[in-house]
């Protein structure tokens, strides 16, 4: 369900034209809609309204302040993955309590600012990185609750870059040498055992692989407290994938009901780290069409939008709807590449894709661009990143700038020397 529809042929964001926004802001720009961004956090929260639970916004699906302070004002908190992450949540005024911090690769700076800014808990996923955070915490003379992020080695059937729970993955402690970690845990003296992680992918279509994985899990609490250990919270991590094209995954009201039956008798308080499922099909990525190309071989859409503000394609090769901002009849459809203007064959938002002739200016509305879409663009070809609209109703506001050429090089110094 989204906010996204056609009006008199019109592709709307809720009430306002996406034509109108362009007109004013120029392209490419990325829009998302207030209503969607707030039903789908709602809806994934309500799933879980039968047990204690926490919704921690997995951030780096999009970190726009904006975003995150709705989120925190209907009771979210944050995943984060980065000191970078935790300031932008703590700025957007998510409550310090609310946030958890998983990554294989924190930093002693990290983690000082993190037990500084009292989370709520660190995802810790290695033995070394165990032993860091206890002789940071020690300096401080604090502690630091933790969860060990366990690998319960269970196939998400997702693309491989996103698959993050099997056994071979860099993320986590597998679960084999898990009760050995927390009886290690359990010696430092500047660490409290609070919990148990896992995240095991994203994108995932089924809810067989989680709860498969949760099984593991719940198994494992079983034995840590037989074990004397204290176990309050149960963080199942993200991973629940949304439609692109022709996905067909659980609502998450099947989604919690399948979660739910595992976990109903564990006694934790169920994290939860949802990105995409929230995001993705709440923005959309508007350009507008440059010039059209045909080759002896293909017909290209080439369009002002490029990988850098959209990496999904080139990267997964991912599948990403487009639409036409203005609808028209008739029109017979052709099969084109609908590509940027950056330097790099992989340069793609769409291939062999049957489209409706594009005519240079038109608008095209790339769908399902709300997570991991502004989160992993790049300045790449020395392109000014795009602003961030965000609609409510029959209002718009630029909830992040349009990067200038200035900004381009901020930073940036030629020494004396040279
Ligand atoms: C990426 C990530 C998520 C979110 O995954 P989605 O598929 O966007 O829901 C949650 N938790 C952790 C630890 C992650 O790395």
């Amino acid at each position: 369900m989204h906010h996204f529809h056609y009006r008199d042929d019109q592709l709307m964001c809720e009430e306002v034209s996406i034509d109108r926004i362009a007109e004013e802001v120029g392209t490419p720009f990325y829009l998302y809609s207030h209503a969607t961004l707030t039903h789908h956090f709602q809806v994934f929260d309500q799933a879980f309204a039968g047990i204690p639970h926490l919704v921690c916004f997995a951030m780096k699906a999009n970190s726009n302040l904006a975003a995150l302070k709705l989120f925190a004002d209907l009771g979210g908190g944050a995943d984060v993955v980065s000191g970078g992450e935790l300031y932008r949540a703590l700025k957007a005024g998510i409550p310090s309590r609310r946030i958890v911090f998983a990554g294989v690769g924190k930093t002693r700076e990290e983690m000082d600012y993190a037990l500084k800014s009292d989370i709520l808990m660190f995802n810790v996923e290695s033995p070394q990185e165990l032993r860091v955070l206890n002789d940071v915490a020690g300096s401080m003379g604090v502690t630091a609750r933790v969860a060990l992020r366990i690998n319960p080695d269970v196939d998400p059937k997702t693309h491989p870059y996103i698959s993050t729970g099997l056994k071979k993955s860099k993320f986590g402690i597998d679960i084999s040498v898990a009760m050995e970690e927390y009886q290690v845990a359990r010696e430092l003296r500047h660490i409290q055992v609070v919990g148990v992680h896992q995240h095991i992918g994203s994108q995932i279509t089924e809810v067989t692989p989680f709860v498969d994985g949760l099984v593991k899990v719940v198994e494992l609490i079983g034995k840590l407290r037989d074990q004397g250990f204290t176990i309050d919270y149960l963080d199942v991590g993200g991973g629940l994938g949304i439609t692109y094209k022709d996905e067909d995954p659980p609502v998450p009201r099947v989604f919690a009901e399948a979660l739910i039956a595992v976990v109903k008798d564990v006694g934790c308080t169920i994290v939860l780290e949802p990105g995409r499922v929230i995001a993705g099909n709440a923005g959309v990525l508007v350009t507008r069409v440059l010039y059209t190309k045909q080759t002896p071989a293909k017909h290209f859409i080439i369009v002002d939008a490029g990988m850098n503000d959209l990496i999904r394609p080139s990267l997964y090769g991912s599948f990403h709807s487009i639409l036409p901002a203005r609808r028209k009849d008739g029109r017979e459809t052709v099969l084109a590449d609908v590509v940027g203007p950056v330097c790099e064959s992989g340069d793609f938002l769409a291939k062999d894709r049957s489209m409706p002739p594009a005519e240079p200016g038109e608008l095209l509305v790339v769908m399902s661009a709300g997570a991991y879409g502004y989160t992993m663009a790049s300045n790449y070809n020395s392109r000014p990143r795009p602003p961030e609209i965000l609609v409510k109703g029959d209002r718009y506001f630029t909830v992040r700038e349009r990067e200038s050429y200035e900004d381009l090089i901020r930073g940036e110094r030629i020494p004396q020397y040279l």
